[in-house]
């Protein structure tokens, strides 16, 4: 269904689906396959697809119905799905390297995408230099002959850096060297990947897109050039995700856009909340004025979703224990992206190489979830009554 002028809340309502072609039902339904019929032998031998399907594996209607909407609000040429996030990423560094290789990875990625670099990449013979998030144009000094990839993600994991993605890709474009870019965090709809530069758009589809922490998934969106080397490594891979996950996906995608509309509100009224607490030396939002990068963020953002990170001077465990286990309204788990907040501690300098974390303070991440702000920041205000009591 293609629109003359369409905005993200009209995307994410009417992309994927086509109700006249299943009795005027609105939504697609789920069509549960591993052997795809064909009707006789011309046709089994011939071109071996019906309507493009040819086995479970390699994706239904329903997985396509996904496919087809989130490239549509990404704005790439195509998308693939697969069963979670980090599969996106893996399925996206193994298609784009080979023994021999190197790439550049940005300090502030995702953990599991370092993992990946620093085990089976490197076993597989591709080096992996991690580079500043802020190096911008400076991307270019780090390029060799042989890097295949410049892996960005904005804002990073833990530590929300903003990263300068135009100049990264001009930089890289200049050596012939696509630029992959986690895009998570602004699910799409607040950061146009390939208006950028991006070539491989990767989301963890599990946070917003499933929105309701049920579902575990994967997006992967990349220009057509790029379409044959990533397609080839999601086939072998083979990690297709079920059909009623795909549905699942589907269904949080059509209130996406007004989700988020509240996770970025929710979101902002308790980051300037948390600034104003004594207890926390710096909120790490990039809608603040107070972020290091935030005229980087309005330049190239047109919003901000619920997660962002604070920082705390030095707290004792059981300090820090007293103000977490009695939150009623955060809970403490991996994840993030659904409708309920959440509160965990982080140490991003167990984790960086190439820009050490130079803090010595807990940090936190929060998810601002649908909950009303006040009752969040009541549940917060008396964490930081029973951790000052326990100082
Ligand atoms: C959660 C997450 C992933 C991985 O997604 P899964 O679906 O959990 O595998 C990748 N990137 C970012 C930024 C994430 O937060």
């Amino acid at each position: 269904m293609q629109l003359p002028v369409m905005h993200d809340e009209t995307r994410v309502t009417t992309l994927g689906r086509d109700p006249q072609r299943h009795h005027g039902i609105v939504n697609p339904p789920v069509y549960h396959a591993s052997t795809i019929l064909f009707p006789n032998l011309a046709a089994y031998d011939a071109p071996r697809t019906r309507d493009g399907y040819y086995y479970g594996r390699y994706g239904t209607p329903t997985t396509r119905a996904l496919a087809e909407a989130v490239a549509g609000i990404e704005g790439g040429d195509f998308s693939l799905i697969v069963g979670s996030g980090k599969t996106a990423i893996t399925t996206v560094l193994l298609g784009l390297t080979k023994a021999g290789d190197h790439i550049l990875v940005t300090d502030s990625a995702y953990q599991p995408t370092r993992g990946f670099a620093n085990g089976v990449l490197r076993r597989f013979g591709v080096e992996t230099t991690y580079y500043d998030p802020r190096i911008g144009a400076g991307i270019a000094e780090l390029i060799r002959p042989n890097t295949r990839l410049v892996f960005t993600e904005s804002p990073g994991s833990l530590t929300f850096e903003v990263q300068d993605i135009p100049a990264i890709a001009e930089a890289a474009h200049a050596e012939g060297v696509p630029v992959v870019m986690d895009n998570t965090w602004a699910a799409g709809l607040y950061f146009k990947p390939f208006e950028h530069g991006v070539d491989v758009s990767i989301q963890a589809a599990t946070k917003y897109i499933v929105g309701h922490s049920d579902v575990m998934m994967g997006t992967i969106t990349a220009t057509e050039a790029l379409r044959a080397p990533i397609q080839d490594a999601s086939n072998e891979l083979a990690g297709a995700p079920g059909p009623d996950d795909c549905y699942l996906a589907l269904r949080g995608l059509r209130t996406m856009a007004t989700r988020l509309a509240q996770h970025q509100a929710s979101g902002i009224q308790l980051a300037e909340w948390l600034e104003a607490r004594p207890e926390v030396e710096a909120v790490l939002h990039p809608a603040l004025p107070s972020h290091p990068d935030h005229a980087l963020w309005r330049r190239d953002f047109s919003g901000s979703s619920g997660l962002f990170a604070f920082r705390l001077g030095a707290v004792s465990r059981t300090a820090l224990a007293a103000m977490l286990d009695h939150l009623e309204l955060f809970g403490m788990g991996a994840s993030w992206g659904g409708y309920e907040s959440l509160l965990i501690p982080t140490a991003p300098g167990k984790i960086r190489t190439a820009v050490p974390w130079p803090y010595e303070g807990q940090m936190l991440r929060i998810h601002v979830g649908l909950e009303h702000p006040d009752d969040l920041i009541r549940d917060l205000d008396a964490g930081f009554a029973r951790l000052n009591a326990a100082s």
